[in-house]
């Protein structure tokens, strides 16, 4: 048998260490050392077992007495020390110090809570404005009676005997590679570690029973459809006690009769008349904001292209708006009376052929409003 160092020199504290003092030696040279940081090293995975062994004991008042007074000998037969298997006997006070934070284990104890999705529909205006909404959730809500053990009040779960409340069986067995250790989840206690002997009246030992929750939802302005909101814990509450899972808002936004979103634009289509473009007029536009007046200039041309700056969406993030873009469509007119073409037909002969129009409009509405 290996020549053991002395506890207090691994972890290299003196022998008055206070429990701070052993306790952040621990924490530092433990994160040093974790297989998880060093893998495939041997020599790193000697000094992992050493610290958690010496931690193990001078943590513990009753210990370090019998270690002081008797050295290694006094640690004889003390349970915890069965390091023979790999790494399996070490994750658990590894995991009870920093709380399973390393690396992804077994989980054991309560299961967390369900997600929960739910569909939100939203206007056109609250999108680009935001609201709040109070909604009413049915969800699994931990159980009044028992407060979420699932045992009968007064009574108490009980620590599983199979697997001394680990959750896991673990199996070693020798192979031509070395020993291996098989992890399990125990059967009797299906990995919680406890077994109810009498379970709650109410839930029947589930821990939860159906109901519902008012959830208020602050929803920001310039979401989108698909955009969606997490409500952290807001979710089903975990079986017997476990931590509840998050609530997820799926936000889709109903369309606006006349505007149309590109990203934090908004596209109006204004409809004129051939003389409205020709000798041009005073139009309400309609916005977000409610109607706004622009000034359409004589001779405006199909496909021309006006900017309200500012009206447009507000960014997720920065807050910052776009603007309002205004799709000028002639509307040709069809179904015209005797007296209209006989008009139109005289204007047709005082006004000549048209100029050839300018080809490149579409293009450059495409532009304007950032298609390309
Ligand atoms: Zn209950
Ligand atoms: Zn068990």
């Amino acid at each position: 048998m290996a020549i053991k160092r002395d506890y207090y020199e691994v972890l290299g504290v003196s022998r008055s260490a206070s429990g701070e003092e052993l306790k952040r030696a621990y924490r530092k040279l433990a994160l040093q050392y974790h297989p998880d940081r060093n893998p495939n090293d041997p020599q790193a995975e000697t000094r992992f077992k050493e610290v958690n062994e010496a931690y193990e004991v001078l943590s513990d008042a009753s210990k370090r007495q019998r270690y002081d007074t008797f050295g290694h000998a006094g640690t004889q037969g003390m349970p915890g020390f069965d390091f023979g298997g790999g790494f399996s006997g070490m994750n658990d006070i590894f995991d009870a110090f920093f709380g399973g934070a390393m690396g992804a284990r077994t989980r054991t104890g309560p299961q967390r809570g369900q997600d929960l999705r739910l569909d939100l529909r939203i206007s056109f205006e609250d999108a680009v404005f935001g609201t709040e909404r109070e909604l009413t959730i049915p969800r699994a809500e931990a159980c009044s009676s028992c407060e979420g053990s699932g045992a009968e009040p007064g009574t108490s779960a009980q620590t599983c005997p199979q697997c001394r409340g680990t959750g896991q069986i673990r199996r070693a067995a020798q192979s031509i590679f070395g020993q291996i250790v098989n992890v399990t989840s125990c059967p009797r206690c299906r990995g919680e570690g406890k077994i109810i002997e009498k379970p709650c009246r109410r839930c029947a030992g589930a821990g939860h029973v159906p109901g519902e929750k008012q959830v208020r939802v602050r929803i920001p302005a310039g979401v989108d459809s698909g955009s969606q909101i997490r409500l952290s814990r807001e979710g089903e509450a975990g079986p017997r006690g476990g931590e509840p899972g998050d609530l997820y808002i799926a936000l889709h936004v109903k369309a606006h009769p006349v505007l149309q979103r590109n990203g934090t634009d908004i596209i109006y289509e204004l409809p004129l008349s051939v003389v409205q473009a020709t000798l041009g007029d005073s139009v309400e536009i309609p916005t977000v904001e409610g109607s706004q007046r622009l000034e359409v200039p004589p001779g405006t041309q199909y496909g021309r292209v006006f900017r309200l700056h500012g009206h447009g969406v507000p960014h997720l993030r920065s807050g910052r708006r776009g603007d309002q873009i205004i799709y000028v469509r002639v509307v040709i007119p069809t179904n015209l009376t005797a007296q209209q073409k006989e008009a139109l037909k005289s204007l047709g002969e005082v006004s000549g052929k048209p100029h050839p129009v300018d080809k490149g409009f579409f293009d450059k509405f495409k532009r304007a409003i950032g298609f390309e």
